[in-house]
């Protein structure tokens, strides 16, 4: 394939994964575009980027980094040849990828069919089905009434969880133990779906109890070549949004760890995937794993991927999206059977939210701010600085501590003294609550599922 020039890129982003995306762009020599909203003037992934334009003006705050058209008129009037949309906001808004084909400008991404499929979680279960891949049991597709969610409970046995359709992010899921709570949990979800995602189409699966959360990082170029960055166990979740990562997994045997890796880059292969995405699986305790979705863009926990196997995977996409070949330069990623675990990293989620009063978001302006570091240590940050004003426009990510070492052990301990060492005033953090989860034995000790945190009473300060 002809390789595409890309000089400059604009990030439809903001906070820490813009200034990610700006740091890899600048190693590659191009040129980079910030947009900011009118509530984020004073915010410093404005200040990071080569060029930076308001945007949305007049829109409300998250709004802002919707306008398609806003940021498409942006990109055309400055000579923008790409755009990277980041996670969340655009990222899988397949009428945005679209737009920006429409417009000759590259959409770093993956392409528009497999934001589509993999959008919507009862297609992306189609998907796994059709690749031979195991799915949690589950309705075939949405679900139009009560009576079709109690019929399959009925066959399945409750615990069943409800699913938006177009859900994310930990949102629109709810768990219904017995039959008394199925009406109310179905009116409810559907309803919320549509409040939440516009749309109220659910589906019904099996709860799997005390699973594991397991992902699998893919890379894909335009010539076929898919290839696997191994594994990461986001198991460490408050209420199914995850708060510590670990790469790899430390606890799954040879045979289901290979077989996961197969089954993830089987799935992409079956649909001709394109750039970055990562497969998400649960394992149950007796090491059944079980698809549950794709996510088709960069994810927040990339980092301890690209600490344990050296790849970066924000540049790897830009090259990817230029149409350069996986194996060789300037992308060089290792071939398939050269990819190995370097060590362990750990990655934890450092948010402006009290853990004292339920996690609130807290908002104000930061008064000092000073940071861990030092050997096998990696920081991103969005407005991590004295002085920086935190609104509550925005999710609460604060920074991303991330440290790597050759033993689990020795990257938690890092990670221990690290979280220790920041001084952060003026704004609430959930740093206390992070030491007790990195000091628990049960997370030392590696015997933790995605019921950890929420069924631990002792980590909450
Ligand atoms: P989202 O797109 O909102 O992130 P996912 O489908 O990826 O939603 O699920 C997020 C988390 O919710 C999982 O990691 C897991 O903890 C929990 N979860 C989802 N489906 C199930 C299920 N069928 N059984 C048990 N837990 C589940």
């Amino acid at each position: 394939m002809e390789n595409k020039n890309i000089n400059k890129i604009l990030v439809a982003n903001r906070g820490e994964i813009a200034i990610r995306i700006f740091r890899a762009c600048t190693e590659l020599n191009i040129r980079t575009v910030a947009i900011y909203s009118t509530e984020d003037s004073g915010s410093y992934h404005r200040y990071k980027a080569d060029e930076a334009y308001l945007v949305g003006k007049g829109k409300k705050p998250i709004d802002a980094y919707l306008d398609i058209e806003g940021i498409l008129e942006i990109a055309k009037a400055n000579d923008v040849d790409a755009i990277h949309p980041g996670y969340g906001f655009l990222s899988e808004n397949a009428e945005f990828a679209r737009r920006c084909q429409e417009e000759g400008i590259v959409f770093i991404g993956p392409k528009v069919e497999h934001l589509e499929v993999f959008g919507d979680k009862a297609k992306a279960r189609e998907a796994a089905i059709n690749a031979n891949i195991p799915v949690v049991p589950g309705t075939d597709g949405p679900v139009q009434t009560l009576e079709e969610a109690q019929q399959f409970a009925d066959e399945h046995g409750f615990p069943v969880m409800i699913k938006a359709v177009l859900g994310g992010g930990g949102r629109g899921m709810r768990i219904v133990r017995s039959k008394q709570g199925l009406k109310d949990a179905y009116e409810r979800a559907k309803s919320e779906a549509k409040a939440t995602f516009g749309q109220d189409d659910i589906y019904v699966e099996k709860y799997l109890e005390k699973p594991r959360h397991i992902e699998v990082q893919i890379l894909a170029d335009s010539e076929g070549n898919t290839v696997h960055l191994l594994e990461r166990d986001c198991s460490v979740q408050r209420r199914h949004q995850k708060v510590v990562e670990i790469a790899p997994s430390r606890f799954l045997s040879d045979s289901v760890r290979s077989a996961i890796h197969e089954a993830a880059v089987k799935l992409m292969d079956s649909v001709d995937y394109l750039n970055a995405g990562t497969v998400e699986f649960l394992v149950t305790p007796d090491e059944q794993f079980y698809f549950i979705e794709v996510n088709p863009r960069v994810q927040v926990e990339h980092t301890i991927t690209e600490l344990i196997t050296g790849v970066d995977i924000v540049q790897s996409q830009i090259l990817i999206a230029q149409g350069h070949n996986l194996f060789d330069a300037p992308v060089s990623i290792p071939k398939q059977e050269d990819v190995r675990a370097n060590g362990f990293a750990i990655q934890c989620r450092v948010t402006t939210e009290d853990p004292a009063n339920q996690f609130m978001p807290d908002t104000g302006k930061i008064m000092a701010y000073r940071t861990g570091g030092g050997f096998g240590v990696r920081l991103d940050a969005g407005n991590g600085y004295q002085g920086a004003v935190i609104t509550p426009h925005y999710d609460s990510l604060l920074v991303k501590v991330s440290t790597y070492a050759l033993t689990f052990e020795a990257a938690a301990s890092k990670m221990l003294r690290n979280l220790r060492e920041f001084r952060i005033r003026g704004i609430k953090t959930n740093i206390a609550f992070l030491e007790n989860v990195v000091t628990h034995p049960a997370f030392l000790n590696g015997s933790v599922d995605t019921t950890f945190i929420d069924a631990t009473p002792e980590l909450f300060v």
